[in-house]
């Protein structure tokens, strides 16, 4: 075992530098000391001198990392790496050798931990605590040799205290699960499930700062931290975490559903690129006199029939009005569209918009072309920016696994397990639509809408409803005659044969008439959906990495 201990001239290993290292190696030949002064190759902060005693002077002379490199390593090479907040000394000296080219790799244990695990009675843990607990001889408190000595010691009086079955039980966890954040308990890798599922991470207070979603909670959990603090904001999030929680999900669409729902309610610190404002913007096609006019609508108003089937044309969705408007006269400059027609632009009748002053316009404004020319063109300009309408009269249910998610107009309600607890989610919830579960919903090629199945129970269950389903066509009853396949042969994306299924899929009453039926209810074509999967792949719901600085 090698007990290690580093002073350094900060809390940072991106940016602090070492400048005293001790190792302490203990084998079957008894005890090997070392120790070095660092030249860090910066000035020391006054604060670090007054703790340690080692001040610029006494580094002047003394060699650099690079120059100890291959001594550290072959003292290190072979033995267990045992620090007090291991992760602080093993973070330094990964830094360290990166910086030279280097990948520096061991297994470590933890002092903190040990201590946390085998006296759980006790608050603290820190150094002070040990050497005052167990009275450790420390010589030079502060100095890396006096503390390397110091947890070396605590490690060999520890069979007077602990059985060696236990002891041997701590040591094998925590070697196991060494780059665990000392905050978190060490039994937290066995308690994480296998399966998909968001995960928070909490530090100090009760909001968390960071949320994150997984295909599998355990080991994307235990991947923040067996990082190589190469990443900053990694190395920040093992730093203030103090408690995971995680909610399982039944599988990769309900984990991204509720990632998404869950970073909008709690806006976390470190979630920067999933944390949008609420708020989306679309443009309304409306047909007037002088041929189609686009009013800015703000989607996140609650619910909004005209987004189903049948209502008018939208464009968007948009962050924020600005960025709706600087989208319509990009595509209105480009085609020569009337800014003033358009209703962007505030202009007497009969005078010419400011476009086409700068003979952009082709002339709506003054009579060169006709309203309805106008129009047509307004429709073909924006095409590739059409909102796709909710495909359903109502909410609606996808099935995954073992779980039901309930979308509404684009909103996600939240997911069940029956359809009681469906039904129940609807109840009382204004509805809004919600840009995230748009995208998702409609990437790569609207994958999930397929799936999607109108959600349709008796009426006073379904006070969010806007439309009423057609007469004659809705299945209203619940039973297994509710799943028809109806002669317009959709697919429902439902396999009715798997027994398990059978009686919840049976309980949902599908609607499945040419109007409402997914497929027919995409409308802008491929080149839309393509658009859309490709802004997805690079924003929300790209695999969950920390975003960057
Ligand atoms: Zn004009």
């Amino acid at each position: 075992m090698a007990f290690v201990d580093l002073e350094t001239t900060g809390g940072t290993a991106r940016t602090d530098r070492i400048i005293e290292v001790a190792i302490v190696v203990v084998d079957d030949d008894g005890e090997h000391v070392w120790q070095s002064l660092v030249n860090p190759g910066q000035r020391i902060p006054q604060a670090i001198t007054a703790l340690t005693g080692i001040d610029d002077a006494m580094v002047a002379d003394a060699p650099t990392f690079a120059d100890l490199a291959g001594e550290i390593a072959s003292r290190l090479q072979g033995h267990i790496f045992v620090a007090h907040n291991a992760r602080f000394d093993f973070g330094f000296l990964k830094n360290e050798f990166g910086r030279l080219g280097a990948d520096f790799r061991a297994t470590v244990l933890c002092t903190v931990r040990l201590s946390r695990r085998l006296f759980p009675h006790y608050a603290r843990h820190g150094l002070d605590a040990l050497i005052e607990r167990h009275r450790l001889q420390v010589s030079d408190r502060h100095r890396a040799l006096g503390d390397a000595q110091a947890i070396a010691q605590f490690w060999r009086l520890l069979p007077r205290h602990v059985d060696p079955p236990v002891l041997r039980e701590a040591f094998d966890a925590l070697t196991a699960v060494s780059s665990l954040p000392a905050s978190l308990d060490a039994d937290l890798p066995a308690r994480l499930p296998t399966g998909p599922g968001v995960y928070l991470f909490f530090g100090e207070n009760d909001l968390p700062i960071y949320i994150g979603k997984a295909v599998n909670l355990r080991q994307r959990v235990l991947n923040h931290f067996s990082s190589d603090h190469s990443s900053q904001k990694e190395m920040r999030l093992s730093q203030e975490v103090r408690r995971v929680e995680w909610r399982e999900c039944a599988g990769e669409l309900g984990a991204l559903l509720e990632e998404a729902r869950l970073v909008k309610a709690m806006a976390p610190v470190h979630n920067r690129l999933l944390r949008r404002q609420e708020k989306s913007f679309a443009w309304r096609l409306d047909d007037d006199l002088f041929g189609g006019r686009l009013t800015l609508v703000d989607l996140s108003e609650p619910m909004r029939a005209e987004l189903g089937p049948g209502g008018p044309i939208y464009y968007g969705p948009y962050q924020t009005r600005r960025d709706a408007q600087a989208a319509a006269r990009t595509l209105a400059d480009r085609d020569g569209l009337c800014l003033a027609h358009l209703g962007l632009e505030k202009v007497s009748p009969g005078r010419p918009c400011f476009s086409h002053q700068v003979r952009r316009c082709r002339g709506a404004c003054v009579g060169l072309e006709s309203a309805a020319a106008h129009h047509a063109r307004v429709d073909e300009t924006f095409a590739t920016h059409r909102l796709k309408p909710w495909p359903f009269a109502g909410a609606a249910v996808i099935e995954e696994g073992a779980g039901l998610h309930v979308i509404h107009h684009w909103d996600f309600l939240g997911s069940a397990g029956t359809l009681d607890e469906c039904l129940a989610l609807l109840e009382g919830r204004a509805v809004r639509f919600d840009r995230d579960v748009y995208r998702l919903l409609n990437a790569a090629g609207g994958a999930w809408l397929a799936k999607a199945r109108p959600l349709v129970g008796d009426g006073a269950a379904l006070a969010v409803n806007s439309a009423a389903p057609p007469a004659g066509r809705a299945a209203s009853g619940v039973g297994s005659d509710a799943v028809s396949d109806v002669a317009s042969g959709v697919d429902c994306g439902v396999d009715h044969g798997v027994d398990t299924n059978a009686g919840k899929i049976a309980a949902i009453p599908v609607r499945a008439t040419a109007a409402v039926a997914p497929a027919a209810a995409v409308t802008g074509g491929t080149r839309l959906a393509d658009s859309v999967a490709g802004r997805h792949e690079t924003s929300a719901f790209a695999d969950t990495e920390m975003p960057a600085a």
